[in-house]
């Protein structure tokens, strides 16, 4: 057997020849395409632990290969940024904004070809690619105000001069673990605040897209030694699985911030759990969209389209399930078949492509296997229901999908074809006669992260978003379940894990809160009257 050392190191003297469309673009944004990179960052860019290969899921050519943190430079990385953060706490949170607002504007003249990349490594759609980096732009801008505005308030005491101050102050590292799926706006989002907030910041992104970490982190680093920053205040330990356990065991980590599947999601919320770490979980969603009678449809349709379409099905918020009222099914599906019928896969970099890759040949096998049980259990298939054949060069080697719409037999909520989350473009659609009905189903799965409604009716809207309404994070009106702004905290319920991220109040979560009780007085009395005077 070959010494799984020797392999690695046969691989450094690794060299190919990259296509045009994948070397314009990485040369854009400063990844050299002729060697392995090194995908640790705190402070210097090192790497020497396993091999980690970027694959494009349009073509299927190996971008890159980029050399994870090793234990050892994990443990490095891990000192380092702790010692960032001693460091960094101390500067006053203003300062902190003005270094943000110069990382916005290095992101903002990047935001172009940033987008591509993320379109090439990923596979989504470049205006989608795009707009993801323009989404870090925005909770960067936020974060820029929230510095001068993460107050903490002074409370009235019960007690003659006292007051009782909240504080903020800083918490520690971060440690963000992201999904493939947004492989800048994820990490975007928990930097902003928590670099605001005076904390350093440790990423591990999917190892799927470590391109996207390793340009987003050069941008960054760029930013911080012009100002005399540390560069570990914003960190990166590329890696897998192992990579990702030993960051969220680690005592070093103050708050594990976790993007990604609920899978992995409950056995990172024990691991933190257990060392009595802090945890932000921000995990699958099985989102419905529930379309009234009174329905505007000409909005309504577009937006389940784009809603269970776009990026390929590939959104935490994609919609999942489709819940028609009966008088208007007939016309909503004739609609939206309509529209499926008209798209055709591309390559995600080329204007006019609405419909790009997934993002991995794993995830083809678990589209096929969702529309085999569809099929086995007797849903009618009324669109797509296999992968593409016979794309031409060089899609061919690409991992392209048909949207599906099923109908399944009936809509018993428990059923996995309901109950589970399929990440790839798969729409269950069910017909109910009131509104009551379909928000059960709505309420009836594990997870709750999206929920949209679309009606004309005021009585129907109160419902809808009051007690016996959507129990999910994002409760929609005449809105898709996808593309939420940064202004509001972002998150999902239930089986989502409850961590809310971006906006709000969100901020919160990335600081420490000490409760202060300061005594002016020449007294010391107790609280609630208690006397405990000694008589001696
Ligand atoms: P994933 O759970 O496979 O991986 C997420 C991250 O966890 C990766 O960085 C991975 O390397 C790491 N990881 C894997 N095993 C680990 C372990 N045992 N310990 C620590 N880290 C580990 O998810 P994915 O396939 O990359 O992303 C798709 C999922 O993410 C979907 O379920 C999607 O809904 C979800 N997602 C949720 C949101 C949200 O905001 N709610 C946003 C984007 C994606």
């Amino acid at each position: 057997m070959i010494p799984r050392r020797a392999l690695i190191v046969g691989r450094q003297h690794y060299a190919h020849a990259l296509s045009t469309r994948a070397s314009t673009i990485l040369s854009a944004v400063g990844i050299p395409a002729e060697s392995e990179l090194p995908g640790v960052y705190h402070g210097e860019w090192v790497g020497s632990g396993d091999v980690l290969e970027s694959v494009c899921p349009t073509t299927g050519e190996v971008l890159a290969r980029v050399r994870s943190a090793s234990p050892q430079e994990l443990q490095t990385a891990l000192g380092k940024s702790r010692e960032a953060y001693t460091w960094f706490r101390m500067l006053p949170a203003p300062k902190r904004g003005e270094i943000l607002r110069q990382i916005r504007e290095a992101l903002a003249a990047k935001r172009d070809e940033l987008g591509a990349l993320v379109s090439l490594e990923m596979g989504k759609i470049k205006t989608e690619g795009t707009g993801e980096v323009q989404e870090f732009i925005d909770i960067a801008d936020y974060a820029v105000g929230l510095s001068r505005m993460m107050n903490g308030r002074v409370v009235a005491s019960e007690r003659p001069g006292h007051s009782i101050l909240e504080v903020p102050n800083p918490l520690g590292v971060i440690a963000v673990l992201s999904a493939f799926n947004f492989p800048v706006a994820v990490y975007g989002w928990n930097l902003a605040l928590s670099f605001a907030a005076g904390n350093a910041t440790l990423w591990k992104p999917s190892p799927s897209t470590p391109l996207c970490s390793i340009a987003v982190t050069k941008i960054i680093s760029g930013v911080l030694e012009n100002n005399g920053v540390p560069g570990a205040v914003a960190g990166l330990v590329t890696g897998g699985k192992d990579v990702g356990e030993a960051v969220i065991e680690s005592k070093d980590v103050d708050m594990v911030s976790f993007t990604g599947s609920e899978a992995v999601g409950r056995q990172v919320g024990k691991v933190v759990q257990s060392r009595f770490g802090k945890v932000l979980l921000e995990l699958g969603g099985n989102n419905a969209a529930i379309i009234m009678p009174d329905a505007d449809l000409d909005l309504a349709v577009p937006a389940v389209f784009f809603g269970a379409v776009g990026t390929a099905g590939q959104r935490c918020t994609t919609t999942r399930r489709l819940y028609l009222h009966r008088h208007i099914a007939p016309a909503f599906i004739e609609r939206l078949q309509k529209l499926y019928s008209s798209i055709r896969p591309g390559d995600p970099l080329e204007q006019g492509t609405l419909l790009g890759p997934l993002h991995t040949r794993a995830a083809v096998g678990i589209y096929s296997g969702a529309v085999d049980r569809l099929r086995k259990e007797g849903a009618q298939i009324l669109s797509g229901g296999s992968s593409y054949q016979g794309l031409a060069k060089p899609l061919d080697g690409g991992n392209f999908v048909m949207p599906t719409i099923a109908v399944p037999k009936s809509v018993n909520i428990k059923d996995a074809v309901w109950s589970q989350e399929t990440f790839a473009p798969v729409l269950c659609v069910g017909v109910f006669d009131e509104l009551e009905q379909a928000i059960a189903w709505n309420n009836g799965v594990p997870q709750g992260l999206s929920s949209s409604l679309w009606t004309r009716d005021l009585r129907n809207v109160g419902k809808w978003i009051g007690p016996a309404g959507s129990d999910a994070g994002i409760v929609n009106v005449n809105v898709g379940t996808s593309g939420a702004e940064i202004g509001a905290a972002f998150g999902g319920n239930k089986s989502t894990g409850w961590g809310r991220e971006s906006g709000g109040d969100a901020w919160k979560e990335y600081v420490r809160w000490g409760a202060c009780t300061i005594n002016f007085s020449d007294e010391a009395p107790l609280a609630q009257g208690v006397q405990f005077s000694s008589t001696a």
